[in-house]
C-alpha cells in the first residue's frame, strides 16, 4: 500500500536519454513502489495524493559541492582572485563560532530546498572548535535534507589560521565523534578529505587520510586544480604537472572520490580521473566568480569521467540556487567551444542528477525515479509564461525555469515544500537568525586584517 501518490504529472524519470511520459508515482516508507503511464489506479482513503497537473516530476537535484555557511558571506570579497579571496576564507576561523555555522547553514539549506535540491554535499574545511561541524550537520538534518558531510583536514600552509590546521590524529578523534553521534542516521553519509592539495595539507596527510578513509569505508572530497596559481603551487613545490597526477602517488582518486572544481586538468589527467573511477564536481558558477578558468567538463564527459554539478559556498556563487548552476553549466561549454550542440540538456540534467548521486557513493539511494529508490523528488511547476509554451522538456528545465517554479519537494518520502510553503521549517525564523548571525560576524570579521 502506498502512503502518497503524485499524479497527472509529466514524469522525467533519468533513467534513459529524453524520455519522459505523463503518469503518477506512488510512495510508501520513504521508497518508490509503483510508476506508472496514465491516470493513478484507485488511492487508499487516507492516502496523500497530489495533483501535479502542469508540472513536471523529476527526481531531486543534488548538490554535490557546497559550504552552506558562507550564505552569511555573500558578496563580502568580490573582485578577488582564489588565492587572496581565500586568504580572507581562511582567516575566517579565527572568528566563526558554532552559531554562525548553524543559522547560516540553515538558512543554506532553505535556499537549497528552494532551489529543487534534495541531497547536499557540505564539503567542510573550517573547524576551530568541534562543535562548528556538530552544529553544520544539526542544521542539515533538521532541515531534513538527505546529506554527504565532508570533514577535510589542513595541516600546513602560509595562510591558514593555527586555529583550524590541525595534526591528523586531532582530526581523526574529532571525525570519530562525529561518526559515532551519527551511527545510525539514515540520511546522512561522511565523506573526508584533503581541503585544497597541495596549499594546506602535508604529503604526510594525504598518506594518513587515504588510510583513515579506507579504515572507516568513507570517500574522500577535496578542492583540485580549481586556478592555475594551485598547479603553479604543485610544480614548484613537488614537480608535478598537476594536482591530479600529484595526488595519484597518494592514491586519493578513486571510486569513492569527488574533486570539486578540477578546472586545470590535462589530457593524462583526465584518464586518471577515468582510471581510477574519480568523479568530479562542476561549478561553473564559482569558477566564473572568481575568474579561475573553464573546466574541460565535455573532455571529461567524452571520455566517460562522472560529472556532477555544484554551487560552491555562496562567498564565490552568490548562491545555493542549482538551476541558476545548470544554465551556467550549459552556456559556459557552448561559449567556451563556440559550439552552441557541445552539451545537451539531458548531459547538464544528469549532472545535476544521476551524476550527483553517483559520485557520492548514493547511486543504489537517489538520483532517478525507479521503483525501489528513495522517494527524493520535485514537482516543478511549467505554468509560469517564462516556461510557456513547453516544446522541448529537458532543454526548458535547464534554460527556463527557475528555483521560484519549484513547487514541492520531498524527501526519503517526507514533504519538506508544498506549493511553495516549508511543512518543518519557519522560514521567515530562519532567515531573521542568519541576519542576526551575520551582523554578529561581519562586526567580528571587520576587526581582522588579512
Ligand atoms: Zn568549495
Amino acid at each position: 500500500m502506498s502512503n502518497l501518490t503524485i499524479t497527472k504529472a509529466l514524469i522525467m524519470p533519468m533513467t534513459e536519454v529524453g524520455k519522459s511520459f505523463n503518469g503518477y508515482v506512488s510512495v510508501s516508507s520513504g521508497a518508490i513502489n509503483a510508476i506508472g503511464a496514465g491516470a493513478a489506479p484507485c488511492t487508499a482513503p487516507d492516502e496523500q495524493v497530489i495533483d501535479a497537473n502542469g508540472c513536471v516530476l523529476m527526481p531531486g537535484l543534488i548538490n554535490a559541492h557546497s559550504h552552506l555557511y558562507q550564505v552569511l558571506l555573500r558578496a563580502v570579497w568580490e573582485d578577488l582572485e582564489l588565492m587572496p579571496w581565500l586568504r580572507r576564507i581562511y582567516g575566517c576561523a579565527r572568528v566563526l563560532t558554532p552559531e554562525h555555522f548553524y543559522a547560516g547553514s540553515l538558512l543554506g539549506c532553505v535556499e537549497a530546498i528552494r532551489s529543487g535540491v534534495t541531497t547536499i554535499c557540505e564539503h567542510n574545511f573550517l573547524n576551530p572548535t568541534p562543535e562548528c561541524a556538530f552544529e553544520t550537520v544539526r542544521a542539515m538534518q533538521d532541515a531534513g535534507l538527505r546529506a554527504v558531510f565532508a570533514r577535510t583536514i589542513m595541516d600546513t600552509g602560509e595562510i591558514v589560521p593555527d586555529c583550524t590546521k590541525e595534526k591528523s590524529e586531532q582530526a581523526f578523534r574529532h571525525i570519530d565523534a562525529i561518526l559515532a553521534r551519527h551511527k545510525n542516521a539514515g540520511q546522512l553519509t561522511f565523506m573526508t578529505g584533503p581541503n585544497t592539495p597541495p596549499i594546506n595539507t602535508t604529503p604526510e596527510l594525504l598518506w594518513e587520510i587515504r588510510r583513515f578513509a579506507n579504515d572507516k569505508s568513507i570517500g574522500i572530497s577535496a578542492h583540485v586544480a580549481e586556478s592555475k596559481s594551485v598547479v603553479e603551487s604543485v610544480r614548484q613545490q613537488h614537480g608535478k604537472n598537476g594536482i591530479v597526477e600529484f595526488l595519484h602517488e597518494f592514491g586519493i582518486p578513486a571510486k569513492n572520490s569527488i574533486f570539486a572544481h578540477s578546472v586545470h586538468v590535462s589530457k593524462d589527467e583526465i584518464q586518471i580521473l577515468k582510471e581510477t573511477g574519480t568523479s568530479v564536481s562542476h561549478n561553473p558558477v564559482s569558477n566564473m566568480m572568481l575568474g579561475d578558468g573553464v573546466a574541460p567538463v565535455v573532455e571529461m564527459l567524452r571520455q566517460g569521467v562522472n560529472v556532477s554539478l555544484g554551487t560552491d559556498g555562496a562567498a564565490s556563487n552568490h548562491s545555493q540556487d542549482l538551476f541558476d548552476t545548470m544554465k551556467a553549466a550549459s552556456l559556459l561549454q557552448k561559449v567556451h567551444h563556440q559550439d552552441a550542440g557541445v552539451i545537451k540538456p539531458y548531459d547538464v540534467l544528469r549532472m545535476a542528477t544521476v551524476g550527483g548521486a553517483k559520485a557520492l557513493g548514493l547511486g543504489s539511494i537517489c538520483g532517478t525515479i525507479e521503483v525501489g529508490k528513495r522517494a527524493d523528488l520535485i514537482l516543478v511547476n511549467m505554468g509560469a509564461p517564462h516556461n510557456q509554451p513547453v516544446n522541448d522538456i529537458f532543454s526548458q528545465i535547464v534554460h527556463c525555469a527557475k528555483a521560484s517554479d519549484v513547487k514541492t519537494v520531498i524527501v526519503n518520502g517526507e514533504i519538506l515544500l508544498r506549493d511553495r510553503e516549508f511543512m518543518r521549517l519557519d522560514e521567515k525564523k530562519v532567515v531573521a537568525a542568519a541576519k542576526l548571525a551575520n551582523g554578529d560576524l561581519i562586526e567580528r570579521v571587520n576587526r581582522l586584517s588579512f
